[in-house]
């Protein structure tokens, strides 16, 4: 055999043992189009970072904006079951009954969503909603809230105890991972940097079998509250996974808190875990320090 029939053979061997997931890209479907948020900002830098991995081919389905008619609703009706992973950027009006329902099968019959900062905001009084996300932008008497103490213990408040949701002035704070052995968190720093950004506070919701991977200490120098904020969790619903980091902000054009190297990382790593629960995107060489917040580098 000729060198060129040799290699033509490892090849087709190597392909052979890859197992079907890893061959194929995660397919990933963003959601957005209201947000009081700059969107048209976010999507596009998002959607390459994803890109960017190798992991993930990235679609993205648009709402009609606000105020529009109910001919234009009718017809936006994104396919869910035709992708791996929701992510949502979206925070707006109600979605039509039907994609409410589309959405809500598709996750507990076992697909994967990626809450992204405002988007924990939306949809008040959607009860299934609420499951999903464990904690949203809700005011104190909504539901419960969730923290840690300054010993890493869980604290549970119920509705009307304590602050609603809120954040005080954005600035760069330190992340620490409170479940280091989990497959998004895996081979951080245990405390790292992250870029200018809000730190919100006061979340609320049910929090049933609440997984918290992050939290930020809220400084009341900056009007915070002084506890340990979750930044960043899963629930599980039904068979499906839902991940939400409150961080990325971005309104007007600067986006720190999305260029920050932390943020892409957990989006991407977030992104293929609830796909596919494992993690093969490496944490890259350029990760923020437990002191120095590190951006993705302009193109
Ligand atoms: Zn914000």
């Amino acid at each position: 055999m000729s060198i060129s029939g040799w290699m033509g053979l490892a090849v087709a061997v190597s392909l052979a043992v890859l197992p079907a997931r890893a061959a194929g890209k995660v397919k990933v479907l963003i959601v957005d189009g209201q947000n009081n948020h700059n969107y048209r900002a976010m999507t596009p830098f998002m959607k390459a970072q994803l890109e960017k991995t190798g992991r993930f081919a990235v679609d993205v389905s648009t709402s009609p904006p606000q105020k529009s008619p109910s001919s234009s609703w009718d017809s936006w009706r994104p396919a869910f079951g035709q992708y791996d992973v929701v992510m949502s950027n979206y925070n707006g009006e109600p979605w039509p009954e039907p994609v409410q329902k589309a959405f809500l099968k598709y996750v507990w019959e076992g697909g994967g969503a990626v809450i992204v900062h405002a988007a924990n905001n939306a949809f008040p009084g959607w009860t299934e909603y609420d499951r999903m996300i464990g904690l949203g932008w809700r005011p104190a008497q909504y539901s419960d809230r969730v923290f840690l103490d300054d010993e890493g213990r869980l604290v549970r408040l119920p509705p009307g105890r304590d602050v609603g949701a809120g954040h005080g002035a954005q600035h760069e704070f330190q992340i620490r991972v409170r479940m280091p052995g989990h497959p998004v968190t895996k081979d951080m720093p245990l405390k790292w940097m992250h870029a200018k950004d809000e730190l919100y506070h006061g979340q609320r919701g049910p929090a049933e079998s609440f997984n918290l991977l992050a939290t930020a200490y809220s400084d009341p120098k900056a009007g915070g509250t002084g506890k340990h904020e979750p930044m960043a969790w899963w629930v599980p619903y039904g068979k499906g996974k839902v991940f939400t980091t409150v961080m990325g902000h971005v309104s007007g054009e600067s986006i720190p808190g999305i260029e920050c190297v932390g943020f892409v990382t957990v989006m991407n790593r977030a992104c293929e875990w609830v796909a596919t629960g494992a993690v093969t995107i490496p944490v890259p060489a350029d990760f923020p320090t437990e002191t120095e917040v590190r951006l993705v580098p302009k193109r």
